[in-house]
């Protein structure tokens, strides 16, 4: 790769790379550990075999009837023309990009959050400054954001485009509104608040949806890939005024919604309700490991998502590696005294609480560390940088 004729500013870069390991309980990624229901299973496979037919022609490049539907899921009066999609939100970010942000313009977003936004922000030639959590006043929560600390960093740097992510990955915590509206007031440019585990969020957890009217810079992104059980599929989608999505139509490639993607897609909406009966049942489990991980005696961040974020540990990776020895993959989002676990099933819940108090009885030694660093290599979050 070197010798190619690479652009100057992907060189030395490391490509994003959470480890697929094939292990019995996989909490690494925040996937929904419930398989698609039967009845949903058969739903899709039926708009798609009808779909099959038709494939000699392009798909409906508005995306029409899947705009209208996600709408309609979205609720608050929402129309077709305020839903925009894609192959998962990071699709959608792109496009945002793309459109909003570029060379010579300046993307801002608040440290630790979702290590896609900087990379995404680079790779469409926007430059990307890394804002600061941790306002110092949460004793829970260490990374917490407050209005003032959030707007002062807008006025500071004046970005282009502003990343608030609520629930915030990797640490659990959903944002206030006041946070949005401070964000907004103090910024010229577009303010996206990537809500990808609205779902999972707490009772009584605002979103931003609330704030879209008579706000034509405020963009709120959600996804099929967490709550919805949909990874695999690919479909994110956003909300926003009626010009947003129109910019979109700008920088999006022709027919990027596969009509396979758009049929399955809308299948799984009708089903919603079935789909979203496992948010419940997780967050249970979530709400469980925030509850017992003081027993080991470490600190877990209080959580609106499907994982936790938990610090206190004396060696992160030593911990993460001692987990994978006991069949638990776990994230390492290069967090220093951290790692982040998903809410899975009760059973994957079960086992990655024993793994966890055996792995701190018993770390793992200098001999193991050997093979079992080849796993994350360089292409860990720590290694990438994050
Ligand atoms: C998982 C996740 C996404 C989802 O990405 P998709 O491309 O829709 O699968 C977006 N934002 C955040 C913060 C995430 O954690």
């Amino acid at each position: 790769m070197t010798r190619l004729p690479l652009r100057d500013d992907l060189r030395g870069r490391t490509p994003y790379g959470a480890p697929q390991i094939d292990v019995p309980i996989r909490l690494n990624t925040n996937e929904n550990s419930y398989d698609v229901p039967d009845e949903v299973a058969d739903a899709v496979l039926d708009a798609i075999r009808e779909e099959v037919r038709h494939l000699n022609r392009y798909p409906d490049r508005e995306f029409g009837a899947l705009r209208e539907d996600l709408a309609v899921y979205l609720g608050h009066d929402l129309a077709a023309e305020q839903v925009w999609a894609g192959n998962g939100s990071n699709e959608v970010l792109q496009h945002l990009l793309q459109a909003f942000g570029g060379p010579g313009r300046t993307a801002l977003g608040f440290t630790p959050a979702y290590s896609m936004h900087p990379v995404i922000a680079r790779c469409t030639g926007t430059a990307w400054i890394d804002g600061r959590r941790g306002s110092g006043t949460d004793e829970r929560d260490p990374f917490d954001l407050t209005p003032e600390l959030a707007a002062a960093q807008v006025r500071e740097h004046d970005p282009d485009v502003v990343f608030l992510c609520s629930p915030n990955n990797p640490t659990g915590t959903a944002l206030g509104l006041d946070v949005v509206t401070a964000v907004y007031r103090a910024c010229r440019g577009m303010v996206v608040v990537d809500e990808a585990y609205a779902e999972f969020a707490r009772e009584g957890t605002a979103n931003a949806l609330t704030l879209l009217s008579g706000r034509e810079r405020l963009v709120v992104t959600r996804t099929m890939s967490k709550a919805f059980a949909l990874a695999g599929a690919r479909v994110g989608y956003l909300a926003a005024d009626p010009g947003v999505c129109d910019a979109l139509r700008l920088v999006r490639l022709p027919y990027h919604l596969s009509s396979l993607t758009q049929a399955a897609a809308r299948a799984a909406l009708w089903y919603a309700d079935v789909l979203l009966s496992t948010v419940q049942v997780i967050k249970i489990q979530r709400d469980r490991i925030v509850a017992e991980l003081p027993d080991l005696g470490l600190h877990p961040v209080p959580s609106d998502a499907n994982f936790v974020l938990f610090g206190g540990l004396d060696d992160a990776a030593a911990t993460w590696r001692g987990l994978l020895s006991r069949g638990v993959l776990v994230r390492d989002v290069g967090l220093p005294g951290y790692l982040r676990v998903t809410a899975g099933t009760l059973e994957e819940t079960d086992g990655f609480l024993d793994a966890l108090a055996d792995t701190l009885l018993d770390p793992p030694g200098a001999a193991l560390s050997e093979p079992a660093a080849e796993e994350p290599g360089p292409e860990s979050d720590a290694e990438a940088g994050r």
